[in-house]
């Protein structure tokens, strides 16, 4: 599958462009060689020219004199009228020819037609020319498959021309149920037949929504490769166009060429950029332009045929921010959810996007997808990459195990940071920092066991970093287990108070984990007696980051905010608890880490739980 698109710069940009160029040239360029032949020269020399017999016409008039010469290719002069008494006699004695000397000016018009309209009509024929040499060229590289070039007329549309080496389902890892639904499509459009003997027909449209990164623009052009269908392919925000009218004019471009082309897919990326609700009271008639669109769009879905068969699919990462008369039966009335990678599927990706680089055949999959908890299809296919950038790096031939741990902590956590130099201070206090992390999850029940810890900078500026990994895959979390939680994300803050006996900056993004996870129990979770299960936020974009915004009146607002605070202190007081308990390990283990800069989970774990003799080594050691 070729992507074919077209230079889509506003047409007013080519002619501004035209119109300057041809300026220049009537201010610079044509004077010299169109411009009237007529040259000024001061009296003396016209009679020296007089004298040299170089003068064949004259015409006197009141304020100039027009005359030729005797070249042969006759140039004509102008020059000021004097008092000179022997002019006379000086023109008889040149023999000059008194006469009416007619100067061949150009007439305005055809000065016109020569100096604005010819050069237009120059410049654009050649623009169309260079236009058309991109198009073919495009045009040429996707022969072979059953498409060709199609240009949208007015709708310089982006369109997926088929070829033979196209992504097919199988390049789509995991995402089974999505891959399930979209197949139905594929076999429609393939046997219609069988569908229609039922009596069945195919929804219209159908929208891929999920979390960015989650492969839905790629299963877009999966379905293209296994459909052996034409497929339009665009974008929602290439709708959006700096005219009103423009936007609604490509859709129905889009819709006349589909029309033609059925049986075909249309598939419109990002459809919220044009299928935003639309808001009554918008008076300034900003967005006429996208509710135009729009609305076109609602029409032509209503307009045709299904059985016809065109499809028409659309992905979106915000579902609730578009319009539901989008989702009214009829338009996109199939929703596939394309959501995050479980466990198998990252498995799954990893090895996929694996193919392309050289890997050394150790690796477990099985153990970076675990490491690479909530990562999407994206995230994972940008892991394997970095895995194989730090085997260049190293002078490695292929990608190992090792590669690929520190590609995942690349991915989540930002690249170490080498050059950032941290006092031993702030160093022991990082150290101190994340063993208190670290110690809280493993003295609590039902938390993810440690793996890593660092204190290597980052450059997403975290300066140290705690790795807990899940055993197993979690969809439900207990009361218990966010409040385990929070008391793990507090635990740094914990340490380096009992030790330090002062607070630092460190602890900022624990604080604002801690706040977000209390503020889920209390107001959408149902967690607390006060509340029950009442529901006192909503959550918008719950792809894109989750906004939440409260939906209770100004008092309880209030009581939420104290019932927030109430509940992260009481985290706080157990994690002190539990670090006041094993003070002399948290004492240790800081040491450790402060020295060795990462340990592994293991490392952490022997010392956790052998006492004597570790401490002892390490005594000697220190
Ligand atoms: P979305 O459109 O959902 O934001 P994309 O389809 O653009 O995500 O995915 C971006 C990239 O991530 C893809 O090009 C692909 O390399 C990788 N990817 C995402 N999901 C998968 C998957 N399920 N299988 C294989 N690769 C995937
Ligand atoms: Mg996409
Ligand atoms: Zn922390």
């Amino acid at each position: 599958m070729k992507e074919v698109k077209t230079p889509k710069k506003p047409l007013i940009y080519y002619y501004m462009i035209i119109l300057l160029v041809i300026m220049f040239l009537n201010a610079f360029v044509f004077p010299t060689i169109l411009g009237t032949k007529v040259q000024d020269i001061d009296y003396g020399t016209f009679l020296t020219m007089l004298e040299e017999k170089n003068v064949k016409e004259v015409q006197i008039e009141d304020n100039q004199i027009l005359f030729t010469d005797n070249e042969e290719k006759t140039g004509y002069y102008r020059t000021g009228v004097m008092n000179d008494p022997d002019l006379v006699d000086r023109l008889e004695e040149s023999g000059a020819i008194y006469g009416k000397v007619v100067v061949e000016e150009m007439s305005p018009l055809m000065n016109f037609l020569i100096s604005w309209i010819l050069p237009t009509i120059f410049l654009y024929a050649v623009g169309t020319i260079i236009m058309k040499g991109i198009m073919k060229k495009m045009g040429g590289i996707g022969q072979g498959g059953m498409g060709s070039t199609m240009t949208f007329g007015k709708s310089n549309a982006k369109i997926y021309v088929q070829s033979s080496e196209g992504i097919k389902f199988k390049d789509v890892a995991g995402e089974d149920e999505a891959k399930e639904l979209l197949q139905e499509i594929v076999d429609f459009l393939h046997e219609p037949k069988k569908y229609e003997e039922i009596g069945a027909s195919m929804p219209k449209g159908a929208l891929l929504v999920g979390p960015p990164g989650t492969g839905k623009t790629l299963l877009a052009k999966a379905v293209a490769g296994e459909a052996n269908v034409p497929f339009f392919s665009i974008s929602g925000s290439e709708f959006v166009e700096m005219f009103v009218g423009m936007g609604a004019a490509k859709v129905r471009d889009l819709f006349k060429q589909a029309n033609e082309k059925a049986p075909c897919i249309v598939f419109i990326d990002e459809i919220d950029a044009i299928g935003k609700k639309r808001d009554g009271g918008n008076f300034g008639g900003g967005n006429d332009e996208r509710e135009q669109t729009l609305n076109q769009l609602l029409t032509e879905m209503d307009g045709f045929d299904g059985r016809k068969g065109v499809i028409i699919l659309a992905a979106t990462n915000r579902p609730e921010s578009l319009d539901p008369a989008l989702l009214r039966p009829g338009r996109f009335d199939r929703r596939i959810p394309v959501e995050l990678p479980d466990l198998q599927g990252r498995e799954d990706i990893l090895r996929v996007h694996a193919k392309k680089i050289r890997i050394s055949k150790e690796v477990d999959f099985g153990v970076i997808a675990r490491m690479a908890a909530g990562a999407s299809g994206a995230e994972l296919a940008n892991m394997i990459n970095e895995a194989a950038l730090r085997a260049v790096r190293d002078g490695r031939k292929q990608a190992t195990q090792r590669d690929l741990e520190e590609s995942v902590e690349v991915v989540i956590a930002g690249y170490q940071k080498k050059s950032r130099v941290l006092s031993d201070k702030e160093k022991m206090i990082v150290a101190y920092h994340e063993v208190g992390h670290a110690l809280i999850a493993a003295k609590q029940s039902h938390s993810a066991p440690v793996t890593k810890i660092t204190i290597i900078p980052r450059t997403s500026g975290a300066l140290g970093y705690t790795m807990q990994v899940d055993e197993g895959e979690h969809f439900l979390l207990s009361k218990e287990e966010i409040e385990n939680k929070i008391a793990t994300v507090t635990g740094g803050r914990v340490a380096e108070e009992l030790v330090f006996h002062s607070a630092s900056t460190g602890a900022s993004n624990d604080i604002e984990q801690a706040t977000k996870m209390a503020r889920a129990m209390v107001t959408r979770y149902g967690m607390t007696e006060e509340f029950g299960m009442v529901a006192l936020e909503t959550v918008q974009n719950q792809y894109m980051g989750a906004d939440a915004n409260l939906i209770c009146s100004a008092e309880t607002a209030a009581i939420v905010d104290q019932k927030v605070v109430e509940i992260v202190k009481q985290q706080q007081e157990k994690a002190r608890k539990i670090m006041t308990e094993n003070i002399g390990k948290l004492h240790e283990l800081a040491k450790y880490l402060y020295e060795k800069e990462t340990i592994t989970g293991e490392e952490f774990m022997k010392i956790l739980y052998e006492p004597a003799k570790i401490e002892g080594s390490f005594e000697k050691n220190g």
